[in-house]
Parts: structure tokens; C-alpha cells; sequence
């Protein structure tokens, strides 16, 4: 007997090892996820990581010491895929998707254990440590993922909802809170005494999920996923002060600035800042400046180099092996940080970006690029209780990025809440 097969024929060492391989599997997957959260083309190194551990966790828990066994390979392969799915659905939901990832998304905490039946029969039509391992590893996961989430959300403390905000809330749900409450799926809707609150998110509780909330029914952005962005704004242009990098605010929050007189948007789902590299300030120094400080002052920082993006979360970094985890998480509050270089383009100094933006016009470099004299010098801006670096004309930048930027349009929603809501706002 070789090693292999007294391995094999080691009842609990197999068993040890499916589970191991399966776990292993699992952190690669959630790990690989935050490229479909952050709308991102994934890495091919994390994915074929990923592929190698299922496909090693495949092989041994279906091989036995007399070769390969068809039905323990159908069941392990299928088992694999489904968990996958469900696992994956919450982020491929931060995208608009169709209703069935839409369900698994909403049900994500508990979801996983829906198998538990099934499994509990395979284990015990077909006994053999191998198996049975890896599929208990799997439910052990995510008892532990279901019991801490349900713990987390016990953490959730009541906000006051703005009178816009309710407002939005009965045009959508035609004055029948507790029909809409109830038919969406919005546990945070507090509906107590004639009056309408919100339980809201903090660093220790997941984040409301925005993907649905904001998004999907266009209501409008919870009032303390609001007070977090305001805190992550301020803290992240604190840290781009301390080290000198060129910022300012972008996109759709520098619209708020700008035309909301420095109030986020009300169906904001994050928050936008660029910063220009140079030589001063290189993609190492500013990565690994923000990944420490993130580390030391709890803000979870990921890194996403080949689409010149940085993105800097509300919620604090987890110690491993739940760092990861997040990735499984329905909503995220926010900041992207978009990275510029100085560069030419049809004969003029433009800052350019990789990622479209707006209608930001295309460089000659297959970029995006905005002229630097519209930027730089940066000049300042009140936004949420403070200033902020902005673009030096940022009536200019806006109108580059959206046309005519004083037209309100709703973007964020679906098209029926958007019209909805854009109705509404016109007959006030
Ligand atoms: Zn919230």
C-alpha cells in the first residue's frame, strides 16, 4: 500500500482533509468575489486558485483507494455549484440580475442551510468519511455564517427618517407601509405607533442593503448608511491631506456638492473621489498608506491595481479567516477612490482615468480623460458638514461627466421607481 492509498484508507484523516480542502475552497471563493461587488473583471490568478481547490476537493472526496466514483463525483460537483450559487448570489446582485439570484440574494444568511435536509439523507444513503466530511464542513460554515449575522443584526440601532424620506417611502408604497415592507423584505422598516423608523447599520452590524433599497425600489438612501458615508468621506480626504495626494470629489458626489448645495444625493450609493498620481505620490505609497491606515482606524480597504481603483469600506477589516467573508454581504457602504495620471491626448495635458465615467470623453490612450486645467489647481468645497477638494471649475468637470447637470435624472433606480419618482417630483 503506497501513501496515497493509506491516506485514503485512513477513515478520519480523509475525512480531515475533505473538510480542510472544502474550507480552502470556500475562502478562495469569497475571496474572489469582491471583483463582482466592486463590478470588476476578476483576476485570473484568484480564479484558477479557485478552480484548482475545487477541483482537488472534486478529486479526493470522490476517489477511493478502487478508483473514481461517478455517483460521489455527481453529487460533489453539483453540491459545489449550488453552494457556489448561493453563496455568490448577494454579489452578483449588485448588479441587475434576475429573480432567482435576486431570492438567494435576499435569503443569503440563511440559504446555505436549506441543503441540510438533502444532505443529511446523502450521508446517510452513502457513508464514507470523505464526503460526509466536506458536506458537514459546509454546513458548519455556514451555521457559523447564519449565527453571526444573526447576532450582528441585534446590534442595529434606530434612526429618525427625514420627512423626504418618508415621502419616497409612501409614493412607492402607495401609503400600505406594512404591505411594502413586508412583500420587499425590509426588516429595518420600524412601523410603531403611527410613526416610520429605520433601524439603522453601524461598523458592527451588516450594511443596509443598498442594492435592493436604493437601487431596485428607489427609496431613498438610508438615513444611517447617509451618516456613514459622511463620516467615510471626510475621513478618507483627511488621509489624502496627511499625505499630500492631489483629490478631489467626483462624480455623482460632487453633483450633490455642486447642485444639492453640499448634501449628498438623496439615492447616493457611494461615494466618488479621485486622486492624481505622480511622482510624489505613486500607487505603492498611496496603497499601502491607505491599507494601514485602514487597518489601524477600521476601515476596510481593498486594492483593484489594473482598473486604477481603490476602494475604502465603512466596515472595519476582519481578522482572518473572516476577512473575507464581507464579499458575502448584500450592501457596502462606500467610497472609490479613481485613479489619474497626467498624460497627453490628441495634443492637449489631460488626467486620465481607465474606468468610463459619465460621458467623459475617451483619450488617445484608451482612457478617459478630463483637460487638467478644469482640475488643477483644486480648489474647495462644502460637502456633508465640511470642506472638500474639488475640481478648480467643477460646474465644468460636471458638465463633462453629465451634460446638462442641473436636470435631475434617476439614474440609480430601476426605470419604473425612477419614473415614479420623477413624476412626483415634477407635479410638487
Ligand atoms: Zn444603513
Amino acid at each position: 500500500m503506497n501513501n496515497f492509498e493509506h491516506l485514503a484508507s485512513n477513515q478520519i484523516l480523509g475525512g480531515l482533509l475533505a473538510a480542510t480542502l472544502y474550507a480552502a475552497t470556500y475562502l478562495s471563493f469569497v475571496r474572489v468575489l469582491r471583483f463582482a461587488r466592486n463590478c470588476q473583471q476578476p483576476s485570473h490568478k484568484e480564479v484558477l486558485t479557485t478552480g484548482l481547490l475545487a477541483g482537488l476537493t472534486i478529486a479526493w472526496v470522490t476517489t477511493s483507494s478502487t478508483g473514481p466514483d461517478l455517483i460521489r463525483l455527481l453529487i460533489t460537483t453539483g453540491f459545489l455549484v449550488t453552494i457556489a450559487f448561493i453563496i455568490a448570489a448577494p454579489a452578483i446582485c449588485f448588479r441587475p440580475t434576475n429573480w432567482a439570484v435576486e431570492f438567494f440574494a435576499k435569503h443569503s444568511e440563511r440559504v446555505g442551510l436549506w441543503l441540510l435536509g438533502p444532505i443529511l439523507f446523502i450521508c446517510w444513503v452513502l457513508p464514507g468519511s470523505k464526503l460526509q466530511s466536506m458536506l458537514l464542513a459546509a454546513m458548519a460554515i455556514e451555521l457559523v455564517w447564519l449565527f453571526r449575522q444573526y447576532w450582528a443584526q441585534k446590534k442595529k440601532v434606530i434612526y429618525p427618517l427625514t420627512p423626504s424620506d418618508r415621502s419616497i417611502l409612501n409614493l412607492h408604497a402607495k401609503d400600505d407601509l406594512i404591505a411594502f415592507r413586508r412583500n420587499n423584505g425590509i426588516p429595518e422598516l420600524v412601523l410603531l405607533d403611527n410613526d416610520v423608523n429605520w433601524i439603522g447599520c453601524s461598523k458592527n452590524t451588516p450594511p443596509c442593503p443598498f442594492n435592493l433599497y436604493v437601487n431596485r425600489l428607489g427609496l431613498n438612501t438610508a438615513p444611517c448608511c447617509r451618516k456613514h458615508m459622511r463620516d467615510i468621506s471626510h475621513y478618507v480626504s483627511g488621509c489624502l491631506l496627511k499625505i499630500g495626494a492631489i483629490h478631489w470629489l467626483e462624480g455623482g458626489s460632487l453633483l450633490g456638492a455642486v447642485r444639492e448645495n453640499g448634501e449628498l444625493l438623496e439615492w447616493e450609493d457611494d461615494i466618488d473621489i479621485s486622486v492624481l498620481l505622480n511622482d510624489e505620490i505613486t500607487w505603492e505609497q498611496l496603497s499601502v498608506y491607505l491599507v494601514q491606515q485602514g487597518e489601524k482606524d477600521g476601515y476596510y480597504v481593498d486594492l483593484f491595481e489594473d482598473a486604477g481603483l481603490i476602494t475604502v469600506s465603512f466596515d472595519a477589516p476582519k481578522p482572518w479567516p473572516f476577512r473575507w467573508e464581507r464579499n458575502r454581504l448584500r450592501g457596502e457602504i462606500r467610497m472609490d477612490i479613481a485613479i489619474y495620471r497626467q498624460v497627453e491626448s490628441h495634443g492637449d495635458v489631460v488626467l486620465e482615468r481607465r474606468s468610463p465615467k459619465g460621458i467623459m470623453p475617451a483619450t488617445e490612450n484608451g482612457g478617459y480623460g478630463v483637460p487638467l486645467g478644469i482640475v488643477l489647481p483644486t480648489s474647495e468645497i462644502n460637502f456633508e458638514g465640511g470642506n472638500i477638494a474639488c475640481p478648480k471649475s467643477p460646474d465644468a468637470y460636471l458638465r463633462l461627466l453629465y451634460g446638462d447637470f442641473e436636470q435631475i435624472e434617476y439614474t440609480y433606480v430601476n426605470p419604473v421607481a425612477a419614473k415614479k419618482r420623477s413624476l412626483a417630483a415634477t407635479n410638487k
